[in-house]
């Protein structure tokens, strides 16, 4: 089962792209966790993210297909996966469909996670994320049981560069524009389903496990 994650940052693609590949035994494949990953080991890759994601812009198609292609080309990758964060522009979703067409091969469901971008900016100030495990906690919605702390690798939590409320607005600024015309592309390809983002996260995943079955 190969799916895709579409909805505006904060709507909650993580939080329930996790729980969709810990159910169906999938990989979740998330393109800002593996940017993270490469900027807290000072790779080559970071430090060019690293330039584009604390401004909230996207970073450059080139780089950001190659180390996905890569990624869904592993031997776990083989019966399906759950991309979150990928694809964020017209190109990207191009040379994914090209990919896997030459596999004789597509995708299964595109999930749009619907959240109004007034309750986005409230879900971003107190989203607290470890940058060791990429686990994610809300202040509010989903608290850590000691604070400040990570319960699945004790390490700190903080609050992510881009999550801070100038950097949100131009991400959804980015969504809008180069983002959002993917749910257009999708629904074209008749794999489109949109879910209700703002109820609980465990009615977003019912409703989401209604649609995969
Ligand atoms: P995305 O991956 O789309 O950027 P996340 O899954 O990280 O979004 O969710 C953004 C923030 O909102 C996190 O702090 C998360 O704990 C919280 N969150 C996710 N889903 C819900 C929900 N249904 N209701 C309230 N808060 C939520
Ligand atoms: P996320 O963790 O999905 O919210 O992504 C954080 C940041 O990483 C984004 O704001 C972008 O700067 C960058 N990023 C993640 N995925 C992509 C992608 N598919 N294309 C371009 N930039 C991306």
């Amino acid at each position: 089962m190969k799916i895709i994650m579409l909805g505006a940052p904060g709507a909650g693609k993580g939080t329930q792209a996790k729980m969709i590949a810990e159910k169906y035994s999938v990989p979740h494949i998330s393109t800002g966790d593996i940017f993270r990953a490469n900027i807290k080991n000072g790779t080559e890759l970071g430090m060019e993210a690293k330039k584009y994601m604390d401004q909230g812009l996207l970073v450059p198609d080139e780089l950001t297909v190659k180390i996905l292609l890569d990624r869904v080309a592993n031997e776990d990758c083989k019966n399906g996966y759950v991309l979150d964060g990928f694809p964020r522009t017209i190109p990207q979703a191009q040379v994914l469909d090209k990919a896997l067409t030459e596999l004789g091969d597509k995708i299964d469901y595109a999930i749009n996670v619907e959240v109004p971008d007034e309750n986005i900016v409230k879900r971003m100030g107190g989203r607290r994320a470890c940058l060791s495990c990429g686990a994610t906690y809300h202040i509010e919605h989903v608290p850590p049981k000691a604070e400040g702390i990570c319960d699945t690798c004790g390490k700190e939590l903080v609050l992510r560069d881009d999550d801070k409320s100038e950097t949100v607005m131009n991400r959804l600024d980015v969504y809008h524009k180069q983002t959002q015309p993917l749910i257009d592309f999708y629904s074209a390809k008749g794999v489109l389903q949109t879910v209700d983002g703002t109820v609980d996260m465990k009615d977003v995943f019912a409703a989401i496990i209604a649609i995969l079955g």
